[in-house]
C-alpha cells in the first residue's frame, strides 16, 4: 500500500516518534515515575501552549466531550448563556446546552465570516441585570476555516462579569493561544489536530473563576466533573497520591505518552516557528488556490492558519473531486459541512505538516480540475507554484 497523504483538519498524521511512543508497555496510572512525570511535562507544556498559569485537567475522550464538560461543571439548569455562533461548531454548543437545559443567546454570523463582535457588545451591554453566566466562543471555526479574534471578544466579556468558554480544538498547538491574556475562563482542545497526537485526550484549561462555579453548579455529572478529574493530577501540584480524591477512571496510558512525546517536539521546534509554518503553508495553499481561478470562502484578514475551505466550480462537485485525489493521488480531504457540503472542500494543513502536504494537494486539485476539463494540461503546476513563490516571499 503506497503512502496517503491525510489532508483533513485532524485528526493529522503522526511524526514517527509519536507512533512509538504508542507502543509503550502498561504502567500503573497511580505511583509510576514514569507515568507521574508524563503527566507533569502534559501540564507544564500545555501551561506553556496556552500562556496560562491556570489548571490544566485532561480527559480520555474527543474534543466534544471536553465541550460538554466545559457545559456541566459551570452551569445549571435554566441557566442563561450566549453563544457566539460563526460555523457548525459553534451550533455544536448551543446544541449541547440546549440537551442540558440551557437557555440560549445567539449571535450568528454569515458562513465564512468572523464573529460579529458588535452583536455580542450589544448583547451584553443589554444584560442589564447579568443574567448571562458565560459566552461561549470558538477560536477557530473548523467548518469555514475562520479565526476569531479573542483578544477583544474576550475583553468584552471580562466587563460584563460572564464566563468566557473557548473552545480551541482546532487552534492550540498550530495557532498562538493566550488564555490568560484574553481572560479565557474554561479552554478546551484535544490531541489530535496542533498537538500531533492521536485523537482520545481532551486536554481544558480551567480558571480559578470556575472552581467557584463548578461548587455551584448544578447540573449532573460524574465522569466530567472537574473537581475528581482534578485529582489526576494532583501529584503535578505537590499533592501526595494519599491526599487526592479518588481519579474516577483509569486514564488512556498509551495516549498520554504520545502525547508527551509530541509536545517535546513541538517545543524542540519552538512554538513560534511551529507558528510560522502554519501561517506561511495556510497563506502559500490560499495564493495556490487562487491562482487556479477557485474561490476561498474566508478573506484573507482573518482566514484560518490551520483548515482552508475552498468553493468549487458547479462543473465539479466536492465529492468528485475529493474521490479523484483519493483514488487518483492518494490524498484524502474533507468534505464541506453543511451548506457547503454541494460545493465546498476542506483541506487541513494542521500539525504535522509542511510545504510539500499543500504541494501535493494542489497537485491533485489541479488533475481533477484538468480531468473535468476545467483546465487545460498546460496550467498544471500553476496553484502548485504559485504557492512556491509565495512560501518563499515568506510571511
Ligand atoms: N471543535 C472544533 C473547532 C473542531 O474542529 C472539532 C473537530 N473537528 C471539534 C470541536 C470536535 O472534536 P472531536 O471530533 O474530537 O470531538
Amino acid at each position: 500500500m503506497l503512502k496517503q497523504n491525510l489532508n483533513i483538519p485532524g485528526p493529522s498524521e503522526l511524526p514517527l516518534e509519536v507512533l512509538h511512543a504508542l507502543g509503550t508497555q502498561m504502567v500503573a496510572n497511580r505511583g509510576d515515575d514514569r507515568f507521574s512525570r508524563a503527566l507533569e511535562e502534559i501540564v507544564k507544556s500545555t501551561q506553556e501552549i496556552m500562556n496560562t498559569k491556570n489548571e490544566i485537567l485532561l480527559f480520555t475522550s474527543s474534543g466534544t466531550g471536553g465541550m460538554e464538560s466545559a457545559i456541566v461543571n459551570t452551569l445549571s439548569p435554566g441557566d442563561d448563556i450566549l453563544v457566539c455562533i460563526n460555523g457548525e461548531f459553534g451550533s455544536r454548543f448551543a446544541l449541547i446546552a440546549e440537551k442540558f437545559g440551557v437557555e440560549i443567546h445567539r449571535t450568528e454570523s454569515g458562513w465564512g465570516k468572523p464573529i460579529n463582535l458588535d452583536a455580542v457588545q450589544e448583547k451584553l451591554v443589554e444584560d442589564h441585570n447579568k443574567k448571562i453566566k458565560a459566552v461561549f466562543a470558538i477560536h477557530n471555526e473548523t467548518s469555514t476555516g475562520v479565526l476569531n479574534d479573542l483578544e477583544k471578544l474576550g475583553s468584552m466579556v471580562r466587563r460584563h462579569g460572564a464566563l468566557f468558554v473557548v473552545d480551541a480544538v482546532s487552534s492550540v498547538g498550530a495557532v498562538e493561544f493566550r488564555a490568560d491574556q484574553w481572560h479565557v475562563d474554561v479552554a478546551v482542545t484535544a490531541s489530535q489536530k496542533g498537538l500531533m497526537a492521536p485523537p482520545g485526550l481532551s486536554l481544558i484549561c480551567v480558571s480559578d473563576k470556575v472552581w467557584k462555579a463548578a461548587e455551584e453548579a448544578k447540573m449532573p455529572r460524574y465522569y466530567w466533573d472537574y473537581r475528581l478529574a482534578r485529582g489526576l493530577f494532583g501529584k503535578t501540584r505537590g499533592v501526595p497520591d494519599s491526599q487526592l480524591p479518588g481519579i474516577p477512571i483509569t486514564p488512556s496510558i498509551a495516549l498520554i505518552f504520545a502525547l508527551q512525546k509530541s509536545l517535546a517536539l513541538l517545543k524542540k521546534e519552538g512554538l513560534a516557528n511551529v507558528y510560522r509554518r502554519h501561517r506561511k503553508i495556510s497563506k502559500a495553499l490560499r495564493a495556490g488556490v487562487k491562482a487556479l481561478g477557485l474561490q476561498l470562502i474566508a478573506d484573507e484578514s482573518f482566514a484560518s492558519p490551520t483548515v482552508t475551505v475552498v468553493l468549487l466550480p458547479d462543473e465539479l462537485k466536492g465529492e468528485e473531486a475529493r474521490q479523484i485525489l483519493r483514488e487518483k493521488y492518494n490524498i484524502v480531504i474533507a468534505p464541506g459541512q453543511k451548506k457547503l457540503h454541494q460545493n465546498g472542500i476542506r483541506i487541513g494543513h494542521i500539525g504535522y505538516m509542511d510545504l510539500k502536504d499543500i504541494i501535493a494537494v494542489l497537485t491533485g486539485l489541479e488533475g481533477a480540475l484538468a480531468e473535468k476539463g476545467l483546465i487545460d494540461q498546460s496550467a498544471l503546476g500553476m496553484g502548485a507554484g504559485a504557492a512556491h513563490r509565495t512560501y518563499i516571499a515568506g510571511e
